[in-house]
């Protein structure tokens, strides 16, 4: 129900012009103010008919030809004046978005979902960053030399992986932790390939 027929439910012509001061008799009648009226010429019930100058409509008609308004201002001055409640700023018949306002919702659903797929690409680069920062402490202290009982010629290969890497892992987590966006965007751009890589290759130690 569009606003416009929610008013004409709840407000007949006859309680608005008796509303704005105009005086209707028993049968009725009142003096037209849309024409120079000597004697009552217009009939008002739910509706209001002038049979001097045709002057004819419903309650919000008539506040809009009364006041020189718009019908949605009509409508939302009947709304205030008679106190209706009605939600008249809220109902998008009678306020379609404008293109802008359109262009700005979708851009803004754009850049929520580019968003969300950059939060989760950067989730899962963290969560393989981590897992494979484990795994180089590990080897590290489990491949080290000492622990393999072997001479610096023969460093275990994840020993030397693990002493490659650490570093530049653990700056891949910080800047992708707690760096800013553009850190980590920089940080997704220059070195996803190598993390991704590095996800497959660790899965075979889950
Ligand atoms: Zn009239």
């Amino acid at each position: 129900m569009s606003i416009f027929d929610e008013i004409k439910e709840r407000v007949t012509a006859y309680d608005v012009v008796t509303y704005y001061g105009i005086i209707v008799d028993s049968k009725g009648m009142c003096r037209c103010p849309f024409h120079n009226d000597r004697n009552p010429s217009m009939k008002v019930d739910k509706r209001y008919h002038c049979f001097g100058c045709g002057a004819d409509g419903d309650a919000t008609d008539f506040v809009a030809n009364y006041f020189g308004l718009s019908v949605i201002e009509a409508a939302k001055k009947l709304n205030e004046d008679m106190k209706l409640q009605l939600r008249i700023g809220c109902d998008k018949r009678l306020f379609p978005k404008s293109q802008e306002q359109i262009m700005q919702e979708k851009e803004q659903a754009w850049k929520k979902d580019v968003i969300r797929a950059f939060n989760i690409l950067r989730r899962d680069a963290i969560n393989i960053l981590t897992k494979y920062h484990k795994l180089l402490w590990e080897w590290k202290r489990e491949y080290g030399p000492e622990a393999m009982n072997e001479g610096d010629a023969n460093w275990h290969p994840f020993f030397v992986e693990a002493l490659g890497k650490l570093e530049h892992v653990n700056e891949l987590l910080d800047d992708l932790s707690f760096g800013d966006r553009t850190k980590q965007l920089d940080v997704l751009e220059t070195y996803g390939e190598e993390i991704r890589r590095i996800g497959e290759r660790i899965k075979q130690f889950d």
